[in-house]
């Protein structure tokens, strides 16, 4: 019963090899708002533009004001994909507003 009682050390002990978050399942943020003019951004608006980190813009400041690169980072912004409605119910949205101190100009 050697195998046995080890085992259940190791159960004991914990699991090894779980995500730090484990049932958390890794998502975007959605944050509710552009950076810099501090526009609402609702989950399923087209016009929401983020960076690798999650930089989150309006399509007029992206296109615009920090012309196609994100003023945090440098990085890309593409267009931010929209979370189904029936997802948000179980995976809501952020609800933390981020807006640049002076915004982005
Ligand atoms: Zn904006
Ligand atoms: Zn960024």
């Amino acid at each position: 019963m050697i195998g046995y009682s080890s085992a259940l050390k190791r159960a004991a002990a914990g699991p090894l090899l779980l995500p730090r978050q484990w049932g958390v399942e890794q998502m975007l943020e959605l944050r509710p708002n552009c950076e810099c003019c501090d526009r609402d951004l609702p989950p399923d608006t087209l016009a929401a533009r983020i960076c690798s980190f999650e930089c989150t813009f309006c399509v007029d400041c992206a296109e615009g004001v920090v012309g196609g690169r994100c003023p945090n980072c440098g990085g890309e912004l593409v267009r931010r994909p929209i979370r189904p409605a029936e997802k948000l119910a179980r995976f809501p949205a952020s609800t933390q507003r981020k807006v640049k101190p002076g915004g982005c100009v």
